[in-house]
């Protein structure tokens, strides 16, 4: 019996890439077609293109293909998730469908899952084409996820293999809100890595918003690290130590008889601790919210379709 391999493939309005990718695929699969039985599952997030008919109508000899759409767009990680959730298989490739996450790279992460390690991670030589605004804020989130929850995250990227053992583990936590990348780097399992060029997008559009990977962000952040909460008290403590200095001078100045008139550094004070208190509560306002989302306990997803074909027998469904 052949190895199952599922490649999890999660879109969102990428009608114009889709044919391109599952060329690329069929090429690169082809050939290993006879040593494994690959199952192509498309996580619709939430497309209102003709990605759904494109992944409909398509059949191929190197692979079965699924579908997988969702009533809404849910974000990347619950698409993640869903695949992951959804496949029985020996092992998981998670791949992008812009064609960045270059499909030349699945023969390799095969032969090294085939030698023994159960996470095999492409990692980022370069970041491509991007902004300086976007390259900024990138530096930003990563530098802080470092010194905050001690995770290296500034090359890798979500084009990983997982051995089964991994995707069960995954499937056992309990939380909603996953962090794919951050999950997979926390688990601590030894890793190959593969470094890989990023080509830039020839086609279509990324569908982020800048207000929605800065959510994202603080929302991963918040996810690996409590220390922002510590900072709160680390600057509570800092502020009494400032007022127990500043009371004592006033007071001893009050002692010798010299009231200190200083109506201007009353305004700069309060106005100084309004809003540190108001950034204070903002955190821990942050993490109530992640709380609330997880005792809520929602799916992470709503599945509206599932579609699969038997081109071979490959990725049985659950
Ligand atoms: N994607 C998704 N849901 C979203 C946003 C993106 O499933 O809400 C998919 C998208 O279709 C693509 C992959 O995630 O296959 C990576 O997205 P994109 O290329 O837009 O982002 P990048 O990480 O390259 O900046
Ligand atoms: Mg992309």
């Amino acid at each position: 019996m052949n190895k199952t391999v599922s490649v999890l493939v999660p879109v969102n309005n990428e009608e114009v890439v889709l044919p391109a990718l599952f060329a690329e695929l069929e090429r690169i699969l082809e050939p290993l077609s006879g040593k494994y039985q690959f199952h192509v599952l498309i996580l619709d997030d939430g497309s209102v293109d003709k990605t759904a008919d494109i992944v409909r109508n398509h059949a191929s000899n190197a692979y079965s293909t699924g579908l997988c759409s969702f009533t809404r767009n849910f974000g990347k990680e619950s698409a993640i998730s869903a695949g992951l959730d959804r496949c029985e298989s020996d092992a998981y490739i998670i791949i992008d469908a812009d064609l960045q996450h270059p499909p030349e790279l699945i023969p390799e992460m095969l032969m090294q899952w085939e030698s023994g390690f159960k996470l095999v991670e492409c990692v980022k030589k370069s970041r491509g084409r991007e902004s300086m605004f976007y390259k900024f804020c990138s530096q930003l989130f990563y530098q802080s996820m470092k010194s905050l929850s001690s995770l290296e995250l500034d090359n890798d990227s979500d084009y990983k293999l997982l051995d089964k053992e991994i995707v069960l583990m995954i499937r056992s936590f309990p939380e909603k809100n996953r962090f794919f990348r951050g999950l997979i780097s926390w688990m601590g399992y030894p890793t190959y890595q593969i470094p890989f060029e990023v080509p830039n997008r020839e086609q279509g559009k990324s569908s982020w918003k800048t207000w929605g990977l800065i959510k994202y962000s603080l929302s991963s952040l918040s996810s690996f690290s409590s220390a922002p909460l510590q900072l709160v008290t680390v600057i509570g403590v800092l502020m009494l130590i400032l007022s127990l200095l500043i009371g004592s001078l006033t007071l001893y100045q009050w002692a010798l008889g010299n009231a200190v008139t200083g109506f201007t550094t009353v305004i700069i004070l309060l106005l100084m601790i309004g809003s540190m208190l108001m950034i204070s509560l903002g955190l821990i306002g942050l993490y109530i919210s992640k709380i609330y989302d997880e005792v809520k306990s929602r799916p992470g997803y709503i599945v509206k379709e599932e579609l699969n074909s038997s081109a071979n027998e490959s990725g049985k469904p659950k």
